[in-house]
C-alpha cells in the first residue's frame, strides 16, 4: 500500500484496538503476525482509546466466559449460552474466540480446565496489555483507577471483576474536547462515511455531526464516545505514522480522508 512517503512503510505507527485484542488475548498465527507488527514499530503507539476499546469490547467477553464457566451447570450449558448471543456478531465472535484459545490442542476438556485456561489468558492479557508500545493521547477520564484497577479477581466468588468507568465521569467527555474544535476534519470524515449504510457507520455519522455543532459537547455521552470508534484513530494518527488494524476496510475510508495510511498487520 502507498504511504505519504512514496510507497516505503512508516514505522511510526498506531495500534488499533483489533490488533491488541489478537496479540493479547488469541493464540497462534494470529497473535504471533499482531505481536511482530507492534514490536515493529518504532514506535507503536497505543491510545488509551484503543486500551478503553479492548477492554469493554473483546476483554469484556472473554471475562464474560470465564464468570460464566462458574455459574453453568457443565459444557454443554456453557455451549448453548454461548450460541444464544447469535443476534450480536461481535459480541459472539470473541466468546466463540475465548472458547477457542482455552481448548486448543486438547484432546478433551472440562468447565474446570476452560475456566483456568481463561483465567491465565486474562490476567495475562491485562497485565501486558501497554507492552512493546508507547502511551498516547492519553484521555483524563481515563486515568488512575480505570486503567490501573481497572480488572480485579474476586478470590472468594472466583470471578473477575472488570470495572467500566463512563468516560464523561468528570462532566464531558475527554476524547470528544481533545478533537472537537477540528472541524474541517470532522467534516471530511463525515462526507466520507455518510453513505455508507451500516448500522456503525451511521452511528459514527450522527456522534460526528454532534461534535460540529457548538453546542454539541454537552450532549456528548458514553454512548457517542464509543460511537466515534475507528474515527478517532484517522484523528489521532500523526502525519507521520500509519494505522495498523485487522479492519483495514473500516479504517480505510476515514483514514484516507484525512490523508493518513491504513495497513493490516
Ligand atoms: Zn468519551
Amino acid at each position: 500500500m502507498r504511504s505519504l512517503t512514496g510507497g516505503r512503510r512508516m514505522s511510526k505507527q498506531i495500534i488499533d484496538a483489533t490488533v491488541l485484542a489478537d496479540a493479547r488475548l488469541k493464540s497462534g498465527d494470529r497473535a504471533s503476525t499482531a505481536n511482530a507488527a507492534i514490536e515493529a514499530g518504532t514506535p507503536s503507539l497505543l491510545p488509551d482509546y484503543a486500551v478503553k476499546e479492548f477492554k469493554n469490547g473483546p476483554l469484556a467477553n472473554f471475562v464474560l466466559v470465564h464468570n460464566k464457566c462458574g455459574e453453568v451447570a457443565d459444557l454443554g450449558e456453557l455451549i448453548a449460552w454461548c450460541g444464544s448471543h447469535f443476534r450480536q456478531p461481535h459480541r459472539t465472535g470473541t466468546i466463540l474466540e475465548a472458547l477457542r484459545v482455552a481448548t486448543a490442542g486438547k484432546q478433551s476438556t472440562s468447565l474446570t480446565r476452560i475456566k483456568y485456561e481463561l483465567r491465565i489468558r486474562i490476567a495475562r492479557a491485562w497485565k501486558r496489555r501497554r507492552s512493546g508500545t508507547q502511551r498516547f493521547s492519553e484521555l483524563a477520564c481515563y486515568r488512575g483507577e480505570d486503567l490501573n484497577n481497572g480488572l480485579t479477581y474476586d478470590d472468594g466468588a472466583n470471578t473477575f471483576v472488570l470495572r467500566r468507568r463512563k468516560c464523561d465521569a468528570e462532566g464531558e467527555c475527554s476524547m470528544a474536547v481533545q478533537i472537537a474544535d477540528r472541524a474541517e476534519e470532522l467534516q471530511a470524515l463525515v462526507r466520507a462515511i455518510e453513505s455508507d449504510p451500516k448500522p456503525e457507520s451511521k452511528k459514527r455519522c450522527s456522534a460526528l455531526r454532534i461534535l460540529l455543532d457548538p453546542e454539541g459537547l454537552a450532549d456528548f455521552d458514553e454512548r457517542r464516545c464509543r460511537a466515534l470508534g475507528d474515527a478517532v484513530y484517522a484523528l489521532l494518527c500523526p502525519v507521520d505514522a500509519e494505522i495498523v488494524t485487522t479492519n483495514v476496510r473500516d479504517h480505510e475510508p476515514l483514514a484516507t480522508a484525512l490523508g493518513r495510511t491504513v495497513r493490516a498487520p
